[in-house]
């Protein structure tokens, strides 16, 4: 095609992110379609049998099996990477997919890797049950402090794995000071980039080596499909990456990458909208609450790193009230318009009651040193008129005496 140009790298690398969001990776059939091309096949057939020898041997580009490319989903692959800045990307069936291939495709027994605690609560699972039982050692940290992530280095230390913001207390980690730290020792430097994605945090400028994503949440950003992704070097991702992913099968379907694709579409506007959105929903709330937990207000304890190394500081954000879990329950059913949901990153605004959902299987003490407290309600801020979620929220807080 003439004009097939989203998987010229060449010209892409000049597009600015909103741009790339848009048309990176895009490859179009002979029928010249607008909208990426959704191919929904598991296998390719050959014009002979020279060319599926010659594609398994390495020699030649082409599809063999939807396990390790299909063109639906390597459009995706590249848009992503192109997104990010990265040299490449690989995308999984979910957020904790990728999550776990992350790890497990570059960690032995013998390894150890240091975690932010304040992590998603499955990655946690995977980081305290899952990996122990491969001899594979790891230490939790307080994110936010450097010195602790220095003193948990030890010689067979390969990982460092960090979100931020993180979830729900939106705690920050220094990306710039942990990645050099990393760097230091040789280690390999992971961020969770869900809660802002590269709209909004660009963790490879701060020394980055590898950024994974839960694609479900703001890259969707409607609520459809589940959805993940590794972003690093080309060294990584094909050296390190792909064997563990092809041989393992934590395959992205085709139909659930062509909904990503057009997620991202539309990425750059909702990721923006959506901070502006939870910024106006966070200072009516400031005036109203004991405690607001927003990296863009400056009561936030880590607000100047926030405006350092955040575009924006993103569309989700937590805050407490008085009367504990009974007076949490209470506002939440007292919601008129906001749903009650623990998903995040969709284009409807989402409130959850953190204790009793995506933290609950924690016992109550560690809640209470994570800083999860029974009044927290943590808000997914969406894409409706933001008065109208100021109100919502009005009403409800009176609803319950407040
Ligand atoms: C949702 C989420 C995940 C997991 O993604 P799934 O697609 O649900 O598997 C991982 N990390 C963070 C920060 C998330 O918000």
């Amino acid at each position: 095609m003439k004009r097939d140009t989203g998987q010229n790298r060449s010209i892409t690398a000049k597009w600015r992110p909103a741009t790339r969001a848009v048309r990176a990776g895009t490859w179009r059939s002979e029928q010249g379609e607008t909208s990426e091309a959704l191919f929904v096949t598991s296998g390719y057939s050959y014009d002979d049998a020279h060319t599926p020898a010659a594609r398994f041997a390495g020699q030649e580009a082409g599809m063999t099996y939807s396990r390790t490319q299909n063109p639906t989903v390597q459009m995706l692959e590249e848009r992503i990477a192109m997104l990010e800045g990265a040299e490449a990307c690989r995308v999984q069936a979910s957020g904790m997919a990728a999550m776990t291939a992350s790890m497990l495709c570059q960690l032995s027994a013998g390894d150890h890797m240091v975690i932010a605690q304040a992590a998603f609560g499955p990655t946690r699972w995977v980081t305290d049950n899952l990996l122990p039982r491969f001899g594979i050692e790891v230490t939790p940290v307080d994110g936010r402090d450097l010195d602790a992530w220095q003193t948990a280095i030890r010689p067979n230390t390969r990982v460092f794995f960090f979100e931020t913001p993180a979830n729900p207390t939106m705690d920050l980690v220094d990306i710039a000071a942990v990645c050099t730290l990393a760097r230091e020792h040789g280690i390999t430097s992971v961020v969770d980039n869900a809660f802002a994605t590269a709209a909004l945090q660009r963790p490879l400028e701060f020394g980055a080596d590898v950024v994974a994503y839960a694609a479900t949440k703001l890259m969707d950003g409607q609520g459809r499909v589940l959805a993940g992704a590794v972003c690093g070097s080309a060294a990584f991702i094909n050296d390190k990456l792909l064997p563990f992913q092809r041989n393992t099968g934590p395959t992205l379907s085709p139909f659930n990458a062509w909904v990503v694709l057009k997620g991202l579409e539309t990425l750059d506007l909702r990721a923006h909208r959506q901070a502006d959105n939870a910024l106006v929903v966070a200072r009516f709330l400031e005036g109203r609450v004991p405690r607001i937990l927003h990296p863009g207000l400056a009561s936030h304890p880590q607000h100047d790193l926030a405006t350092r190394q955040m575009i924006k500081p993103g569309s989700i954000f937590s805050f407490e009230i008085e009367g504990g879990r009974t007076a949490a329950h209470g506002l939440l059913d007292a919601l008129e318009l906001i749903d009650i949901s623990n998903n995040i990153g969709d284009a409807k605004t989402l409130m959850t009651h953190p204790a009793s959902t995506t933290h609950s299987s924690l016992a109550p003490e560690v809640r209470e040193t994570m800083g999860v407290s029974e009044g927290m309600l943590r808000i997914s801020v969406g894409l409706e008129d933001p008065q109208d979620l100021v109100e919502d929220l009005d009403q409800a807080l009176k609803a319950v005496g407040l």
